[in-house]
């Protein structure tokens, strides 16, 4: 096994560096792993405070104060879904109707941390935030409202961490967190009633079976469907019950995947449906959606609080007039644009020069096609992003491996390698530059960009896939050969 024009070998030099190349394989393959797990441990990691996502600040003169607040947080529930709700229409029907833009990530603590902290998710550095706020930030809304009241049907770790001053259930009470829990079933709404019904300025309702569904069975299932009746049902009772003069938010926190997930940019789980009832305009605003920063200073002219100095938000008139599409979302720079380019445009024509390159490539784009037929669209809403070993987008990309196994098998040798990994090797390079790879090396960035971080946990899954392919088809070829040997020695 020679390099085409290389010099002529002894046989025990080129099984010297045919091992040499093996072992290189099966290193770079571990790479893949190791360097796509790390990816993805920091997508979760918090981030430095960043920039607003426009240099403006905010007129300061508050809007009017209301009587009471009270916010019912419908979590999963998808824009579409929402506006065939026939209790949630019908009071928006009598109220305002917007559609929000949530930012990105759509993860729902980060999100809760955006409404009631009035900053994004990229100015507050909480992105893609799982674990509790312990302690609660201070300048939090809930924090800042003396009698502060938040009940929630599960999930506790989010309901307590904006620093409400009474929260149901509390913390030690592990029970609730069981499906069929006597919480979930019994006490759950009823307590929620009863808050709502209460003298608290401000109560928050926040419901989950909706966003449980939807991981389980998708946001196209019946399941999901149910849970969104079950919470419809619920609204009407709560709805019934709250003070007079009280002003009304019900909204969702970002939408899911027709098969189950979020946590993306899509536009159809980015932006969802809010109603604002009780003490405000009214009409149907939701033809260009505001962002959820602007709910925020809504939300803190009612407490009558101000929002902290930072925050972006404009009030309801001027965000519907400016509504700025897509801004609070992070994109990458001209300069990472510039250079994921010009490496990608570097494997392709590694890719295209040569007969023997052109033979080989196809498997990239078997692979790519059949990972996007079985999983759909690469995003961070998509669960197969994140898996530790990625096995359902492995076995997805299997039928370009096989091809890459045969075709590689048929005339095995290192530039092979080279121009059957050059693509793969590129799109992996520029993605991670797309996502802010480079950045999370060296300040707390976590490399959250919409669309680009997913695909680099792909492109790694699919590159250290076809390492270990080619590495395996060698080893093949190898033992064939010996075997073959052996039986010409003994012939
Ligand atoms: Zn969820």
């Amino acid at each position: 096994m020679t390099d085409s024009g290389a010099p002529a070998v002894t046989p025990s030099a080129a099984r010297g560096r045919a091992a040499i190349v093996w072992l290189l394989l099966l290193l770079g393959a571990w790479g893949c792993y190791a360097a796509r797990r790390e990816l993805i441990g920091r997508f979760f990691r918090d981030g430095q405070p960043g920039a607003p996502p426009w240099p403006e600040r905010a007129a300061r003169a508050p809007g009017p104060a209301a009587a009471a607040v009270r916010v019912v947080l419908l979590d999963g529930l998808s824009r579409a879904h929402a506006l065939q709700l026939p209790v949630l229409s019908r009071a928006c029907a009598g109220g305002l109707e917007l559609a929000v833009d949530v930012g990105f990530p759509t993860v729902s603590l980060p999100v809760q941390a955006v409404l009631w902290g009035g900053r994004t998710q990229q100015q507050s550095g909480l992105q893609y935030r799982i674990a509790r706020l312990d302690p609660p930030p201070p300048d939090m809304l809930p924090a800042r409202v003396a009698g502060s009241v938040a009940v929630a049907e599960s999930h506790r770790d989010i309901v307590h961490s904006f620093g409400f001053a009474q929260v149901q259930p509390p913390l030690a009470r592990d029970d609730i967190e069981a499906a069929g829990s006597s919480w979930r079933t019994h006490e759950f709404a009823a307590a929620a009633r009863e808050a709502i019904a209460s003298a608290a300025p401000l109560v928050f309702v926040h419901v989950l079976r909706i966003d449980e569904a939807g991981h389980a069975h998708g946001g196209d299932s019946p399941q999901y469907e149910a849970a969104a009746a079950d919470a419809d049902a619920w609204l009407q009772q709560w709805l019934d019950a709250g003070p007079p003069g009280a002003r009304w938010w019900v909204l969702a926190d970002h939408g899911h995947r027709p098969r189950g997930g979020h946590g993306d940019a899509e536009p159809e789980i980015r932006i969802v449906r809010a109603c604002v009832l009780g003490g405000t305009a009214t009409g149907d605003r939701s033809a260009t959606p505001i962002h959820l920063v602007d709910v925020h200073r809504e939300l803190a002219d009612a407490l009558g609080l101000a929002p902290v100095d930072d925050a972006p938000g404009r009030p309801l008139a001027q965000a519907l007039a400016d509504p700025r599409p897509e801004q609070t979302l992070p994109r990458p720079g001209g300069g990472a644009w510039a250079l994921a380019a010009c490496l990608l445009a570097a494997a392709a024509w590694v890719t295209l020069a040569s007969a023997a390159a052109r033979r080989l490539a196809p498997w990239s784009v078997l692979s790519l096609g059949s990972v996007l037929a079985v999983h759909g669209a690469i995003t961070l809403s998509n669960p197969a992003v994140y898996p530790p070993l990625g096995a359902g987008v492995l076995l997805a990309a299997s039928p370009g491996f096989v091809y890459l196994a045969i075709a590689f098998a048929r005339r095995p040798s290192a530039r092979a390698v080279v121009l059957a990994l050059a693509l793969p090797l590129g799109a992996t390079a520029a993605t991670a530059i797309l996502a802010g790879v480079p950045a999370s090396l060296w300040r707390p960035a976590p490399p959250l960009v919409p669309r680009a971080s997913a695909w680099c946990s792909v492109c790694f899954t699919v590159t250290g896939g076809a390492l270990a392919t080619v590495a395996l088809a060698w080893a093949a070829v190898a033992a064939w050969r010996g075997l073959q040997a052996a039986r010409r020695a003994r012939g």
